[in-house]
């Protein structure tokens, strides 16, 4: 069933939509008026490929599973925007692009994993505190001091707890 997005919103929230996955032409982001083809049932393929229905009618991208799109669409409203069809499309974008609930309305794209895993090891290594160089580090070729509450310094001490190279050294 080729249905615009738009509509997919408004009948899963009447109701008038069984379970189902709805397919794009293109990776792109959609808009309201975007056409998805939704496919339900047992036109699903069962081992998760793209439906031959879907396939030969030319919607190839992976949309999201109605309850998914239903999530998303409860995700806009608790974001105090009440029915409001931009904020749903914006919703759906993000957990379709990101795998993740909006956070906020105009929230930014989520950082690549890497760059959270940087950004949480910056935040643990500033936590460490201030180095006391009156207490020397352990480590026999440092010449930095030791924080509060090790016996290295604050490079040291993240190797010892995170067993990887400290990527700061300020
Ligand atoms: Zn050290």
């Amino acid at each position: 069933m080729l249905l615009r997005l738009r509509d997919v919103f408004f009948k899963l929230e009447a109701g008038e939509l069984c379970e189902g996955w709805i397919y794009f032409r293109e990776r792109t982001n959609p808009s309201l008026d975007t056409e998805c083809f939704l496919v339900s049932g047992a036109d699903l393929d069962s081992d998760g490929d793209i439906p031959s229905k879907a396939r030969l009618a030319g919607y190839l991208v992976e949309g999201l599973d109605t309850e998914a799109i239903k999530d998303c669409l409860l995700c806009a409203k608790q974001l105090g925007q009440k029915q409001n069809a931009s904020t749903e499309l914006e919703s759906f974008i993000y957990y379709w692009r990101f795998d993740a609930f909006l956070p906020y309305s105009g929230a930014p794209e989520p950082p690549p994993p890497e760059v959270a895993i940087l950004n949480a090891e910056r935040q643990f290594y500033e936590s460490l505190g201030q180095e006391n160089l009156a207490n020397p580090c352990r480590n026999q070729s440092c010449h930095r001091g030791a924080i509060q509450y090790s016996v290295f310094c604050k490079v040291h001490h993240f190797e010892n707890i995170r067993k990887k190279t400290c990527p700061f050294t300020d």
